[in-house]
């Protein structure tokens, strides 16, 4: 069987029996020493990391193994150009960034550019500022920009870490602007868990559980859905 033939299309295949063994539940201890031996961290990166998370807004900060997998994926394909939707204050782009050739960039979008300048600095003083592009506004309005632009299917990698309606719509503009080979992730997409459970209806939870069913029967793509931070969807363009 060749791999476009797979998923096959039509209803979904029965769901597989559970197995063991299953991904750990990190309790503190055990976080802590992830944290420790598990990643490493520029002292620019710690100090932007602490920096985010005095602000009111901190919990939307990806977690520290989150965007070193990030960075790790981005040496292992060999990117050099990568697209960021939802900055934020930038912890994640400074780890891309980081992992990225001197020549490469990171292309982030946000509609508040007070959050990106408080990364600016610590993306400075990790000298990769230059790096990194900062375009201000909503993201569709910036993803539809970078396609008229003529940069369809030159990105690399794409990262989703937005506001959480617009997710279907950045998977399907980033899948465009991705080269062949190229990886999307998606955030959030376990949604404090709130998705295995049936009884939760609510608008976001629904569109992210959607998605994600959209992306398993997605033809166009080979995916994973990773039990890391808040759930991170892999999907890698055919
Ligand atoms: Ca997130």
């Amino acid at each position: 069987m060749s791999r476009r033939s797979w998923p096959p299309r039509g209803p979904s295949p029965p769901q597989p029996e559970l197995v063991s063994p299953r991904s750990l539940t990190l309790d503190e201890q055990l976080h802590a020493y992830l944290a420790r031996v598990g990643v490493r961290e520029h002292p620019a990166q710690r100090a932007l990391r602490l920096e985010t998370d005095r602000l009111a807004d901190g919990q939307m900060r990806s977690s520290l193994e989150q965007v070193q997998l990030l960075g790790l994926l981005i040496e292992l394909i060999g990117a050099s150009r990568v697209l960021e939707i939802g900055c934020f204050t930038g912890y994640g782009t400074l780890a891309m960034a980081l992992a990225l050739p001197p020549d490469g960039r990171v292309t982030t979008l946000d509609v508040n550019r007070d959050w990106a300048e408080i990364g600016r600095r610590w993306w400075r003083a990790a000298g990769v500022e230059e790096r990194i592009v900062f375009r201000e506004g909503p993201a569709l309005a910036s993803l539809d920009a970078l396609l008229a632009e003529g940069a369809a299917q030159s990105f690399d990698l794409a990262y989703v870490d937005a506001d959480k309606k617009g997710y279907p719509t950045y998977y399907e503009r980033a899948l465009a602007l991705l080269r062949p080979g190229g990886l999307v992730a998606l955030d959030n997409m376990l949604w404090h868990g709130a998705v295995a459970d049936a009884a939760d209806q609510s608008r976001q939870t629904r569109t992210l559980r959607d998605l994600t069913a959209a992306v398993h029967a997605d033809p166009r793509v080979s995916m994973c859905l990773l039990p890391i931070g808040d759930g991170l969807l892999l999907a890698r363009k055919r």
